[in-house]
């Protein structure tokens, strides 16, 4: 058996053009523009990638985008500071503090200073609570980017075991409460668990968020499972190059799983297209207009 391979870099295309589209929709019948603040503290090669990313992905959707880069030295007052006038601001929908943030700066209290509104990346504790509870808030991306694919390849979640590897506040934790709301039955396994093979055999639906490379073997799967891998690692290959790899073992898991994410092109690029979805969300709320449907959980 060979898996379905899920085309997350073509997935998240249409997403982006169904966003774009409905984007121009908002400037055409009420004149509004959503526009999405980008902060980036310090000069982490991998950061500045990303902010780069975003900003074009921003502005080829129709979006406004304000890049506001801060020297590494920024001191937590400047960046409240800085946050503040964002919150306050009605051209930006979103705001997104790109992290990890230098040492000194303390990235519970800035994220928490963003008006929980305008978080797109759904990592204020408030939006944290919404989503424990149930309710509508803002929904970290890359889990909800997960989701979108999840219900577009298995169709109803109801009922399915679910396994998540990996218990981050951004990946592993919102991925579980997601998936709970879509009715699977879901287990958490991290790094103390002790029979994580056993578990992982037993489950529908896999989610790895781990950041080891290859660390998911295909004899852990369960014949026709769905499997989504979010790992982004960076190995070095005989030759001294380097090439990315996922938290799965892709070879040995596309040839039992049902269907499987390839690492780059998976979960990747859904993650920038759901911040663009969230920025649309946030602006649509904001205005008390009819959110699109299929942008959020
Ligand atoms: P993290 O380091 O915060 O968390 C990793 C989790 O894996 C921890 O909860 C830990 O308990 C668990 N873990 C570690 N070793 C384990 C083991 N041996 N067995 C079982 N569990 C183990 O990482 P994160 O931020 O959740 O990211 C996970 C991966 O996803 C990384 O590779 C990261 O680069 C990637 N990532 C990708 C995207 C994307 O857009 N595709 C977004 C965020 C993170």
């Amino acid at each position: 058996m060979t898996a379905q391979i899920i085309d997350g870099k073509a997935f998240a295309a249409t997403l982006r053009e169904k966003i774009a589209i409905h984007v121009a929709h908002l400037k055409r019948q009420y004149g509004i523009t959503p526009g999405l603040a980008v902060v980036l503290v310090g000069e982490d090669p991998a950061s500045q990638v990303y902010v780069r990313s975003k900003g074009k992905q921003t502005l080829e959707a129709g979006m406004n985008s304000y890049e506001h880069k801060l020297p590494a030295d920024t001191t937590e007052a400047e960046l409240l500071a800085l946050i503040g006038q964002l919150n306050a601001d009605p051209k930006v929908h979103g705001i997104l503090v790109q992290l990890p943030l230098p040492g000194h700066l303390d990235e519970a209290l800035v994220i928490n200073a963003i008006d929980s509104t305008k978080d797109v990346d759904g990592f204020h504790i408030s939006n944290a609570g919404l989503l424990a509870t149930g309710q509508k808030g803002m929904v970290p991306c890359t889990p909800l980017g997960c989701l979108i694919l999840l219900r577009e390849f298995c169709g109803s979640l109801s009922g399915l075991n679910a396994v998540v590897i990996g218990r981050s506040n951004i990946v592993g934790k919102p991925m579980a409460q997601l998936l709970l709301r879509d009715s699977c039955t879901v287990t958490v396994v991290h790094s103390r668990t002790r029979n994580l093979q056993e578990i992982v055999r037993g489950a529908d639906v896999v989610v790895a968020a781990v950041g080891r490379p290859l660390f998911v073997q295909g004899e852990w799967i369960k014949p026709g499972a769905t499997v989504i891998d979010v790992g982004i690692n960076r190995i070095e290959q005989s030759d001294g190059t380097t090439r990315l790899v996922g938290d799965v073992d892709f070879d040995s898991a596309k040839e039992v799983a049902g269907a499987i994410t390839p690492v780059p092109g998976g979960v990747g690029p859904m993650t920038i297209a759901c911040l663009l979805a969230n920025t649309l969300t946030a602006c649509c709320r904001m205005h008390s207009l009819p959110e699109p449907d299929g942008l959020t959980a």
